[in-house]
């Protein structure tokens, strides 16, 4: 036999190019495939990305552990299932697109024309397409990038619609009104799920304004807001029935705040405590006062309640004044006391962030989270002589995690599936799932359920899955979810045509009459969540229950999942939420989660921060196998990783190169030897300690690599395997063994060989 030798000028790029060469000419990924298609099954589903934008480092870091764990399984016999997908829908792409128009927000989309928009959305989707294919095949993870899901297409919407009419016979899909995360500039309410990925510390101005009691201007309520565009929209205060409040006395004037708050509000800049108290009492003797509103620049609506106390159990003393300033349209608190008082609803916010409909000409049209905006408020609080103090606040602060704007909280009529109906059985089938590292199943994802709310589902935008409820225009209560495309046909009365696409706008063409009114079957307007596509993939990638119903069966739950520790709140969610909603089931087996790829001093990589690691360039210098090594060795993978190119040569290079050199040791010994049959071989009873020790170490490597992958442990297993590379065989076996290899004066010993 001939072992080629190994050419230590050749660079490592060049080396490992000619080896992928050799693999895709063996055709080696499909006849492995084809190899093991028997084989007892390991489900692995790949959580699509969206190919609209380039893959970064922390792509190839849960790609490799993604392939360790299958080439393992398939190394082991079982058949796995390595299907692509691609991630296509949603505001991502809109906003690209957006940019790429040089438009931005719905309304100019409109003037463009939704038909044109949505084209140029789909052309999009796939412009790193090929970047990604060429990553994942230049750091060898095999996926079948030939019959991958793509979220678009007709067969994989068809079977969302499916999904989705399930939950509605289940009565868990429903349109409510509730007040969201909302995002002016995109247009759209986000889902929890969504807004949890984006929040941001920032640093505002908050302010305290007083609210004199309508009977007697003297005393005046002091409350404290972090958002004072909300002012304009006050109709309430709400206090704490039980909890106690004081008035203070400042130059004539008596200030009213909870007590256990006296000493952080200040007026004049001195702290209430240290003014005279003149009464006390409990929050409810407040309730009913009427008092003087603030910034009247916004027409009330002639029904409900304004200007009064209400009682609020929210209401604490743990941080502004214990005194709460109500806006119903723009708080989930505020809706709610809204509703049980019956108070005036008034949003003088249009859609886009900005005030409408104001007395007020310079803050009309303007943004209502712009600084500006907050400025020309507090002058004019200050001017009404209603401003106390202006204060910065350092809060969290939740953003849009598409295009950064600040949300608001905003009442909208949303579309909702009912998650909070299982949240215990969510619980329940988490409580199954082995997560690596355990911590995040009980704490992140488990804290995650415990708060669940119902999943906010539809999007006011155009590129998505247009979501499948028509409702008839005379009666919105007559509604039909439609589940597939035949049923289309036959409410529509003819065949769909051979070109039909259930996008936006032209499925919104497909009109009927009311089957109880006569009056005329409309679509809504809206898409869905782009999380919910991404979440049916293990029914849609089969177009379940259309076709392939035995794959899907045989595909389903998963064994195993990997992504970023991100996808708590993304895909691991709407997998686990849509599994437990539509069939009560378990979803996944095993999940390992990874951290955050960080730069070499532990920051974020971003692109502001010009600190992104092109994969590329560290892959054409270092090579795969070496930043594959140090990906999953330099430390667990679900620790935060710091990703210092430095490092790589440090950590796997000498790795790497002890097997190369090992390798050549052999090789100049070996040229014309041939392993004997097993039969034939020398017993191990018979052969020299050292040999006997090798072999046994090796057993022992292979014995605790299976153990370690076994139990989804990447990185013992990567290690046992530098361990026993470095240690025991090249720094005891061949430098103890060398003379047996070689003398000029005998001949080597046989038995080495
Ligand atoms: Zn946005
Ligand atoms: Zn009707």
């Amino acid at each position: 036999m001939v072992y080629p030798p190994s050419d230590p000028s050749q660079l490592v790029d060049a080396l490992e190019q000619q080896l992928l060469a050799t693999w895709k000419r063996e055709r080696l990924f499909a006849r492995v495939t084809e190899a093991t298609r028997y084989g007892p099954p390991f489900i692995f589903y790949e959580g699509p990305p969206t190919a609209n934008g380039r893959p970064g480092i922390h792509h190839v870091f849960s790609r490799t552990i993604k392939d360790l764990v299958c080439r393992y399984h398939t190394m082991l016999g079982q058949g796995v299932t390595r299907i692509a997908g691609w991630d296509t829908h949603g505001l991502p792409v809109e906003i690209e697109v957006e940019k790429q128009l040089k438009i931005s927000g719905k309304k100019e989309i409109e003037a463009y024309g939704v038909e044109r928009f949505n084209r140029l959305c789909r052309e999009s989707v796939f412009k790193y397409k090929a970047d990604w294919e060429a990553l994942s095949d230049r750091i060898g993870y095999w996926l079948d990038y030939e019959h991958p899901y793509v979220t678009y297409s007709n067969p994989y919407i068809e079977t969302v619609w499916w999904l989705l009419k399930r939950l509605h016979e289940k009565a868990l899909l429903y349109r409510g009104h509730k007040v969201l995360p909302y995002c002016p500039r995109c247009g759209t309410a986000l889902s929890s799920h969504e807004v949890a990925q984006g929040y941001e510390t920032v640093q505002t101005n908050s302010v305290y304004v007083t609210f004199p009691l309508a009977d007697d201007a003297k005393r005046q309520l002091v409350i404290w807001t972090t958002t004072p565009w909300t002012l304009l929209a006050n109709v309430a205060v709400a206090v704490h029935p039980d909890l106690e409040y004081g008035e203070w006395e400042v130059d004539g004037v008596r200030y009213i705040a909870a007590a256990r708050r006296a000493a952080d509000v200040h007026v004049h800049g001195k702290p209430l405590a240290q003014a005279q108290r003149v009464a006390s009492y409990p929050g409810r003797d407040l309730v009913g006062q009427k008092y003087l509103r603030p910034l009247e620049v916004v027409p009330l609506p002639p029904d409900g309640q304004r200007a009064v106390v209400v009682a609020g159990a929210f209401v604490t003393a743990e941080e502004g004044t214990g005194l709460v300033h109500m806006a119903p349209a723009f708080g989930a608190d505020d809706y709610a006391a809204g509703q049980q008082y019956g108070l005036a609803f008034v949003n003088p916010v249009a859609p886009d962030g900005t005030f409408q409909g104001t007395r007020w000409p310079e803050i009309e049209g303007k943004l209502v989270t712009d600084k500006e905006t907050n400025r020309l408020i507090i002058e004019r609080l200050k001017h009404e002589g209603r401003w106390v103090e202006t204060r910065p606040y350092t809060h969290s602060y939740p953003f849009c995690w598409r295009c950064d704007s600040a949300l608001i909280y905003y009442a909208r009529s949303s579309w909702f599936v009912r998650t909070t109906a299982v949240k215990v059985r969510m619980l329940e089938v988490n409580r199954e799932v082995a997560w690596h590292p355990p911590e995040v199943g009980t704490g992140r994802f488990g804290e995650w359920l415990e708060n669940n709310v119902d999943w906010a589902l539809s999007r006011d935008r155009y590129w998505g899955t247009p979501l499948n409820v028509w409702e008839c225009d005379a009666e919105r209560e007559h509604r039909e979810v439609i589940g597939s495309y035949d049923e289309l046909g036959q409410r529509w009365g003819k065949a769909l045509p051979d070109d039909f696409d259930p996008h936006k706008p032209s499925i919104d063409g497909y009109t009927w009459s009311c089957r109880q009114c006569g009056g005329t079957m409309r679509r809504v307007p809206e898409v869905i969540d782009a999380w919910f596509d991404s979440g049916s993939m293990p029914y849609a990638q089969w177009h379940y229950p259309f076709e392939h119903q035995a794959d899907f069966k045989a595909h389903f739950p998963a064994d195993f999942i990997c992504e970023g520790v991100d996808q708590t709140r993304g895909w691991f969610y709407s997998l686990l939420a849509i599994g437990v909603t539509g069939f009560d089931a378990q979803v996944y087996r095993h999940v390992i989660v990874n951290e955050h790829v960080l730069d070499a001093q532990g920051q974020k990589m971003s692109k502001s921060r010009g600190n992104v690691v092109d994969p590329g360039a560290v892959l054409q210098e270092h090579g795969a196998d070496a930043v594959r090594l140090y990906l999953l060795s330099q430390s667990q993978v679900w620790l935060p990783k710091r990703f210092d190119q430095r490092q790589i040569p440090e950590v796997a290079g000498g790795f790497l190169n002890t097997l190369r050199s090992t390798y050549d040791f052999f090789r100049r010994y070996a040229q014309d030897w041939q392993p004997l049959a097993e039969a034939d071989a020398t017993p191990p009873g018979q052969r020299p300690a050292a040999d006997r020790w090798l072999l046994a170490r090796l057993d022992e490597v292979v014995t605790s690599v299976r153990q370690a992958w076994s139990a989804y442990d990447v990185t013992a297993g990567v290690r046992a395997i530098m361990d026993f590379v470095g240690e025991d065989l090249s720094r005891w076996y061949v430098r103890r063994n060398r003379p047996r290899f070689w003398a000029p004066d005998r001949a080597t010993d046989p038995i080495a060989l």
